[in-house]
């Protein structure tokens, strides 16, 4: 093959490859090579810079540039350097495979051979996203969106694990809606339901970002307060019986109410069980309706 015809199918191939070939200078970023599936990306290279060229709104070399990965301290290559990288201008994604060669003139250049993974990335994109709300729906109570009792117990006994191992105290408050039943019998079911939601939508953002909230059964919730102590508990306690006191719900009408009585159990130490928690604050929670109801208990 004579110098001519290897150059000549050397290009077509290039030029006939279904991913972006460049070259650029590691210092200027001057484009030395742009094959043909570039230059229907991006123009022709035209004596412009690889930024200029290649990506947008660029005042200079690419902050995301992996040059400085593809040599080693003493300037030698380093192998191949795979990232993946959605382009800023034309918004597709590529896996980028860059590495240094020998230009024809002996100076180090940056070759990058780049693929278009757009649909791959779109379809684990939209896993991911099923994936999330897969979890979160599994976590979550349709009627309130609070943590249901599954997602409840499971983060209080991550929050515990977290507290016993350096000894802290946390705090457990139940409580249950007072002779909800009755806004059943005389209302219906659907005024329950929304009695419900204005519980949880009231309460909610009266607990703190590192607390546990959760509906744990019909018309109970709980709270789990890592690093809190019994009068912690008490204060946030109080809260929520005031606030769930006023709430007024307009139903067809007429406006329900509804109030809630509560137990608190604390406990410090490295061996906290959350089973254990849990019925010393139910205890408390009975003895907060035989009281009279609207009430807060604590665990002795
Ligand atoms: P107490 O003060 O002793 O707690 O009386 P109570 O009437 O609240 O207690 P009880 O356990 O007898 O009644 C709870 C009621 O909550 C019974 C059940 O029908 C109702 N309930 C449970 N889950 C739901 C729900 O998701 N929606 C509605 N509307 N009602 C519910
Ligand atoms: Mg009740
Ligand atoms: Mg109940």
């Amino acid at each position: 093959m004579s110098d001519n015809h290897s150059v000549e199918a050397l290009t077509t191939i290039l030029d006939s490859l279904d991913a972006l070939v460049y070259v650029a200078d590691l210092k200027t970023h001057d484009l030395l090579y742009l094959n043909a599936y570039g230059r229907r990306l991006f123009g022709a290279a035209d004596g412009r810079k690889c930024w200029q060229t290649l990506q947008t709104a660029q005042a200079g070399p690419c902050e995301f540039c992996t040059n400085s990965c593809l040599a080693d301290k003493q300037g030698n290559p380093n192998g191949v350097y795979v990232w993946e990288f959605q382009n800023t201008l034309t918004h597709r994604w590529y896996q980028c495979r860059d590495e240094l060669i020998r230009w024809t003139d002996g100076r180090l250049v940056r070759l990058e051979v780049a693929t278009d993974i757009t649909d791959r990335k779109e379809m684990e994109q939209q896993l991911h996203e099923a994936t999330r709300v897969a979890r979160e729906l599994a976590h979550t109570d349709e009627l309130t969106g609070l943590n249901n009792r599954r997602a409840f117990l499971a983060y209080s006994e991550q929050s515990l694990k977290r507290s016993s191992r350096s000894g802290g105290v946390v705090s457990l408050i139940v409580f249950d809606l007072d002779f909800f039943k009755q806004i059943n019998d005389q209302w219906g079911h659907e005024a329950g339901d929304k009695v419900l939601q204005a519980v949880a939508r009231v309460i909610h953002p009266l607990i703190r970002s590192g607390d546990v909230l959760g509906r744990i059964g019909g018309e109970e919730f709980a709270v789990t307060m890592a690093e809190a102590c019994h009068d912690q508990a008490l204060a946030l306690a109080e809260r929520l019986r005031k606030a769930i006191a006023e709430i007024r719900v307009p139903y067809h009408g007429h406006t329900l109410r509804c109030s809630a009585s509560f137990g608190i159990a604390t406990e410090a130490g490295r061996e906290i069980k959350l089973s254990q928690l849990l019925l010393r604050a139910d205890g408390a929670l009975y003895r907060a309706k035989d009281d009279g109801r609207d009430k807060v208990s604590s665990a002795n």
